[in-house]
């Protein structure tokens, strides 16, 4: 289910997490050559993805309840 990206922090591995506007986090790792997320290594590529939409995967396995 995609969702925005509402913010960011990092992890205790200094993997930076998006978080969504559903609530969840979800890791969005640099780790070429598997993951190419350069902007997310920057403050201003962070900031250009704010509200882009990401497919948050816990929505998709535990829909939020009515
Ligand atoms: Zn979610």
């Amino acid at each position: 289910m995609n969702r925005p990206i509402v913010g960011y922090h990092l992890d205790d591995e200094q993997h930076w997490v998006a978080e969504l506007r559903c609530g969840h986090n979800q890791h969005v790792r640099h780790d070429p050559p598997w993951t190419n997320r350069d902007w997310v290594t920057t403050p201003e590529g962070r900031a250009g993805r704010l509200g882009s939409l990401l497919d948050c995967r816990k929505c998709d396995e535990n829909p939020p309840g009515p």
